[in-house]
């Protein structure tokens, strides 16, 4: 057991995490950051131009916008620490946060950032071309896929609607899902189903993503009733079958919704429990975008200093 009692420990370092740890160092908090061992500077560490953050007007890429961000919460003093945060016990006025070595770290507030993963296909090459022609961001990659042919999985809203904005850029956009059905609200259907651009392949799976030149040149698609393959060109392949939110360390203490993100008393940060906040894609299905996690960041900040400001 380490002997401070801290006023904040966050957990998470994505734009959530950090600007959380900027906004307490800066309010005098001395947080503690579990940055994560793998994934520290989260989701934007894998990817390449980010153009929608503002204040960048060239744009930037992930890894040096999350760098500045660290930095920038480093210089105010926050405390960064490149580990995992395997335990916790968030229930009474004291909570606990325990690293990989097994040193449990005490704190009054804890600020849960741990974000959400994107699923995946699982194919070959799929992380190789990651950025190269597979996103799993419409809003953030649609504007490089101008005038390209473009594949969407998924049936549900989410896949709908990425199809949907992706025909402002796209030729031709086409939704592979694996049933004869779609589970996207009927609105979200009639919308796809209106679009001259959108095509369907239902029953289909992907079986294969072809390369060319170090990017994305097409995809061997399979029926899954009659077994038949085909070759489908496409430069640009969207993945949207779902993310899943990084919650199973709090499950049974914290309040956590259908799909296991946190669940917060919205406008607030606030969980369940007192003195425990949630920030960023970890609380968000909706926006799931940099700019959005930070000013919830922000938020859980704010909402961390007044509670410990009402315990004094
Ligand atoms: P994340 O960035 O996911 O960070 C979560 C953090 O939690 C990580 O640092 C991880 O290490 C840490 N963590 C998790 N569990 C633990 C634990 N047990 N202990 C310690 N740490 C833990 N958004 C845009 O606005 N513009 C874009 O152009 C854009 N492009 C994207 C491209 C890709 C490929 C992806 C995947 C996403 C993109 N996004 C983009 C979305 C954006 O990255 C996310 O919305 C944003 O990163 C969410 O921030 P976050 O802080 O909530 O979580």
């Amino acid at each position: 057991m380490s002997g401070e009692i801290r006023d904040v420990i966050v957990i998470g370092s994505g734009p959530a995490g950090y600007t959380a740890a900027l906004y307490t160092a800066r309010a005098d908090l001395k947080p503690l950051v579990f940055e994560g061992s793998v994934t520290a500077g989260g989701a934007l560490m894998n990817t390449t131009e980010v153009e929608n953050f503002p204040g960048f007007p060239e744009g930037i890429v992930g890894p040096d916008l999350m760098d500045g961000m660290r930095a920038q919460a480093a210089r105010f003093g926050a405390e960064l620490v490149t580990d995992d945060v395997v335990a916790v016990n968030l229930t009474g006025r004291i909570k606990t946060v325990t690293d990989t070595s097994g040193t449990a770290h005490r704190a009054r507030t804890v600020i849960v950032t741990t974000g959400s993963q994107h699923r995946k296909l699982n194919l070959d090459r799929e992380d190789e071309l990651s950025g190269r022609g597979v996103s799993y961001c419409a809003t953030c990659d649609g504007f490089f896929f101008r005038e390209r042919d473009i594949v969407v999985v998924g049936g549900g809203d989410t896949a709908m609607e990425e199809a949907t904005f992706l025909t402002r850029f796209a030729r031709s956009v086409t939704v592979i899902h694996r049933r004869s059905t779609l589970r996207a609200s009927q609105a979200m259907q009639n919308r796809a189903f209106a679009d001259e651009k959108i095509s369907f392949a239902f029953d289909s799976e992907i079986t294969e993503i072809k390369q060319e030149s170090n990017a994305l040149s097409g995809l061997v698609l399979r029926n899954v009733l009659s077994g038949e393959t085909r070759e489908l060109a496409a430069t640009g392949l969207f993945v949207a079958i779902g993310h899943d939110p990084r919650t199973e360390l709090f499950t049974g203490q914290l309040d956590l919704d259908d799909e296991g993100y946190l669940k917060v008393q919205a406008p607030s940060t606030r969980t369940n429990i007192p003195g425990v906040f949630g920030a960023g894609d970890v609380v968000d299905h909706t926006y799931r975008q940099a700019i959005t996690a930070a000013g919830s960041g922000c938020a859980a900040a704010l909402d961390a200093e007044r509670y410990l400001a009402a315990l004094t």
